[in-house]
């Protein structure tokens, strides 16, 4: 293990957003890489807007992305004490004050601060207050004045804050409650991280950070902030972009090996990489290359990747993961085709696996009705035609393979003067309902001969009573 120390630090007042989990793989590349340790820490002191129900749905995405910790998930919630002692120990040295000022107070202070034109910052009333009433307060942070808070952000460079722009931060609510910034740092500082990659909406709150680190003795760990993922409207991606939670990509059919290639390339670059296994990934990773500038996400290339992993995902596991999307379309694969087959024949084409199982349903589930305008094309007599002639074609054949089948097609085609696409697509269209089916030869081996004779005869007899 080498010093390196890494978290992830949702906090849990909803699902596992994208942004979210492309964080967590920063850092659990950064921890594989540099066999350092990965953390996972859950930031539950908004005790109103945390719920159990969002914890479980962002370890469920975490454990669905593969992306194992190696300690926690800690609570911040069973860290108060922890907290409330640090306050103390600030208080007793004099770098932290109580602050007696009224919330009507100060929001006429705010106001008026605005009304002039100056940054509302809290103007320092109780700083060096001699009396220490027994009265409702907050706690505030002693703030170091002058000169300048700076660090080297591992993808920003360097990073500078005027001292004066830096308010005595609250760090503990008259209610007792220690304040968010406070705790980050305790537990950073408390868990040894080296190295704190977050998003870059929290760079303002670093500052801050540093200076309760100075002031608590605690050396500071190294900083990456990491830019945020847009919509293609240039917008801060969320739900008004289509689907922002890691489940509902899984529930949408995305190989979580897709989803964490889509999102390691997203601000991230290695020459003109596109593909990366796992490997590749902690092999190639580097924070520092991380972009500056915030990044699109989009679709199409995560379909297209998706697509790319579908194709040489090992058949087995992927009739596995395909079930639950079949069964979400009541589709039993018991007593129907071999799965395996089913989705080999169906591997090199889906973008998905929802896409996958609609187009899977046909061989468990004979159609309940045929694409009519594809049907329209031909003559009556020359379906009628087709179906009788394949189904006599394969009642006397023990051809299996689609290559045979196929050769009967051609014989077929052969014996009558008819062109394939006139062969292929009634029959395409009397075994699946529909067009979009893959070749022939293919389905029929996969449905087996006398499933297909059965739906060819299904198919004329609905023509017949037309
Ligand atoms: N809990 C914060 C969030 O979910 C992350 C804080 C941090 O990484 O420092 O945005």
């Amino acid at each position: 293990m080498s010093e390196l120390r890494v978290r992830f630090a949702p906090s849990p007042t909803g699902y596992l957003h994208v942004g979210g989990a492309r964080t967590a793989l920063f850092n659990w590349l950064l921890a594989r890489k540099q066999a350092g340790t990965f953390i996972l820490r859950i930031e539950d002191t908004d005790v109103e807007r945390s719920t159990k129900e969002s914890v479980d749905a962002i370890l469920q995405g975490m454990q669905w992305l593969g992306l194992e910790w190696d300690e926690g998930p800690f609570y911040q919630s069973d860290n108060f004490e922890l907290y409330k002692e640090h306050v103390r120990k600030l208080l007793d040295e004099g770098k932290a004050y109580k602050c007696f000022c009224s919330a009507d107070e100060l929001e006429r202070k705010r106001e008026l601060a605005m009304k002039e034109g100056r940054k509302p910052k809290y103007d320092g009333t109780c700083r060096e207050r001699a009396d220490q009433p027994d009265a409702p307060h907050v706690v505030r942070f002693r703030a170091p004045q002058g000169g300048e808070v700076a660090f080297d952000d591992l993808i920003k460079g360097r990073i500078a804050f005027p001292a004066e722009e830096l308010d005595d931060l609250v760090i503990q609510r008259t209610d007792g409650t220690p304040t968010y910034n406070f705790c980050v740092v305790i537990d950073d500082a408390s868990m040894r991280i080296t190295t704190v990659i977050r998003g870059d909406d929290h760079v303002n709150n670093t500052p801050r950070q540093i200076q309760l680190y100075q002031a608590l003795g605690f050396p500071v760990p190294q900083f990456a902030h990491v830019p945020m993922i847009l919509g293609a409207d240039k917008a801060r991606l969320s739900k008004r972009h289509g689907a922002t939670s890691v489940i509902a990509y899984r529930d949408m059919g995305f190989l979580p090996e897709a989803l964490l290639n889509y999102l390691v390339r997203l601000g991230w670059s290695h020459g003109d990489d596109e593909i990366f296994s796992l490997d590749e990934m902690i092999q190639k990773f580097d924070v520092n290359n991380v972009g500056r500038s915030a990044s699109v996400f989009n679709t199409e290339k995560l379909l297209w990747l998706n697509a790319h992993y579908i194709k040489n995902c090992d058949t087995e596991r992927l009739a596995d993961l395909l079930l639950p999307h079949l069964s979400k379309r009541d589709v039993t694969t018991l007593g129907g085709p071999d799965l395996m087959l089913v989705v080999k024949s169906l591997q090199e084409r889906a973008q998905t696996l929802e896409e996958m199982a609609e187009r899977a349903v046909f061989y468990y589930n004979a159609p309940q009705g045929y694409d009519e305008a594809a049907l329209a094309k031909f003559e009556k007599e020359h379906l009628l035609a087709v179906f009788a002639a394949v189904v006599e074609k394969l009642s006397v054949s023990t051809a299996t393979d689609p290559a045979a089948i196929d050769a009967l097609f051609k014989e077929i085609c052969n014996e009558n003067g008819w062109k394939m696409p006139q062969v292929g697509q009634p029959v395409r269209i009397a075994l699946s309902g529909g067009t979009q089916a893959p070749g022939i030869g293919e389905i029929i081996s996969v449905l087996g001969c006398e499933e297909a004779i059965r739906r060819l005869q299904d198919a004329a007899a609905f023509l017949s009573a037309k």
